[in-house]
């Protein structure tokens, strides 16, 4: 970088070079020609100067370029997250609702004649095929039809939490896979024990019983 003042004035000299050598009447003396070679060889300079600095301009466009296309990754990301509840900063997300569109339905808690014990989730009644998303990245642990609660995905997190996603119609994921916060798993279904295509989330901190999932949502800040 602090070679390019110098180089400049290369160019400079080079140009006042060349005018002075339209000047030099062709019939100059011979001291004119050892002048002229100097001057070929100061162009010679410059010309590679000016690619240098075409190349470093160019350098930058891409560069610009790519920081374009990176913002408007993340806007789109953004834009994304909202529709799952989430309004921060896309590189900061740590957690998101399951579903862009959904009515919560039986709470976590309740008991009835639907639960064999106290319901140990909540749902959210959705369209059947309506895109499930992970609420926080981790590890698919389980991809399984799982009695009363139909296909269910299991997705434990790097804190050992134990997030279940229960009556899908479809799955996207396998066991060992790695997925990110607000990526899709699979779709809303009414498998196992379901009156209607619901999704049926169960939060399990330390994979042991459960707790109330809007309760775990809301600490992470996203409410639905
Ligand atoms: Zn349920």
């Amino acid at each position: 970088m602090s070679s390019l003042p110098r180089r400049v004035g290369i160019v400079f000299a080079v140009v006042a070079a060349t005018v002075c050598l339209a000047a030099v009447p062709a019939e100059a003396a011979p001291e004119t020609s050892v002048r002229q070679g100097a001057q070929a060889e100061a162009l010679e300079q410059a010309i590679a100067v000016q690619e240098q600095l075409r190349e470093r301009q160019q350098t930058l466009l891409a560069l610009n370029r790519r920081a374009d296309a990176r913002d408007r990754a993340l806007l789109g990301r953004k834009a994304v997250l909202a529709t799952y509840g989430y309004h921060g900063d896309p590189e900061r997300v740590r957690a998101v609702l399951p579903l862009a569109s959904y009515r919560l339905s039986a709470g976590y808690g309740l008991t009835g004649p639907l639960w064999e014990a106290e319901h140990g989730g909540q749902d959210f009644s959705a369209s059947s095929g309506e895109p499930i998303v992970a609420i926080a990245a981790g590890t698919v642990t389980e991809v399984a039809y799982a009695g009363p609660y139909g296909l269910r995905t299991i997705v434990t997190l790097p804190d050992g939490t134990e997030v279940w996603y229960c009556h899908q119609a479809e799955t996207s994921v396998y066991a060992g896979q790695v997925v990110d916060v607000a990526e899709q798993i699979g779709t809303v279904g009414s498998t196992g024990n379901s009156t209607g295509p619901h999704l049926h989330l169960e939060v399990r901190p330390g994979a042991g019983g459960p707790t109330d999932p809007l309760a775990w949502l809301s600490a992470e800040g996203i409410t639905p």
